[in-house]
Order: C-alpha cells, then structure tokens, then sequence
C-alpha cells in the first residue's frame, strides 16, 4: 500500500539553468534554492518553492543525458511531473503487481536526497511521472 501526498513538484528541461532561474527570481520574485549536481543523471537541478508544490529547473551536464536528449527532441519545457509518496518502495511494488511499466524497479538517488523512481510515460498517459519521496 503507498499513498500519494500531492505534486511535489513539475521538472523543467532547460537550456540555460541561470538564465531560467533568473527569470523565476527576478521577474518572477521566487526564491531559488541552491543548485545540485546528480552525476548518475548528468543534471544540475534546482529547485523553486511555489506555495505547497516546486519547480525544478534541470539543465543537462552531457549531451548523452536523459535532459539534453527530451530538449533535442521536444525543445526546452516541461519533462515530468513528480508525485509525493509516502513510502516509494512500496509504490513500486504495488505498481508492479498492477502491470505498470516502470522505468526504475528500485528507488535512486534524487536531488535533495529524496527517493525517487520513474513510472514509464506509456503507463501514464504519456507524462513522465516520477514518485519522490522525501523526509
Ligand atoms: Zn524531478
């Protein structure tokens, strides 16, 4: 059993991460928190509190990356939506046993040090979901 909490935050392919945060704080007078480097998905992200929910900025660190390859494709904007869970392990195993395609079997590290798996887009109605996890 798991439970979905609420949108945790909505992850935004971008080009230029300090031109697109500038834009967040300056314009759109938002507080930008730090900026972090995960290697295994070859971002920088960061993230921008927006009342319960975020906006995460990723710009790719590879051109082989999972972010330079969705901008190549559909140019630069929104690349997933991230789903709060309460326990993502348990989601997963409950995701599995329904017949969900799931992109990660076991939870990886995410930005922020939260728990983190991709449900495949073809199981979701073609968005890239991801199910975080967080203390
Ligand atoms: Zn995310």
């Amino acid at each position: 059993m798991f439970k979905i909490l609420k949108v945790d935050h909505v992850g935004v392919a971008v080009k230029n991460l300090a031109a697109t945060k500038n834009f967040y704080s300056e314009v759109l007078g938002l507080t930008v928190f730090g900026e972090e480097l995960v290697e295994q998905q070859k971002v920088k992200v960061c993230f921008i509190p927006c009342g319960d929910s975020e906006v995460e900025l990723l710009e790719s660190t590879a051109p082989d990356g999972p972010v330079a390859k969705f901008i190549e494709k559909n140019g630069e904007g929104i690349q997933h939506l991230a789903l709060r869970v309460d326990n993502v392990e348990n989601a997963l195993a409950d995701l599995k046993a329904k017949g969900i395609r799931l992109i990660d079997e076991v939870p990886r590290y995410g930005a922020g040090g939260a728990k983190i798996a991709f449900i495949h887009p073809k199981s979701s109605g073609g968005v890239l979901l991801e199910l975080s996890e967080r203390q």
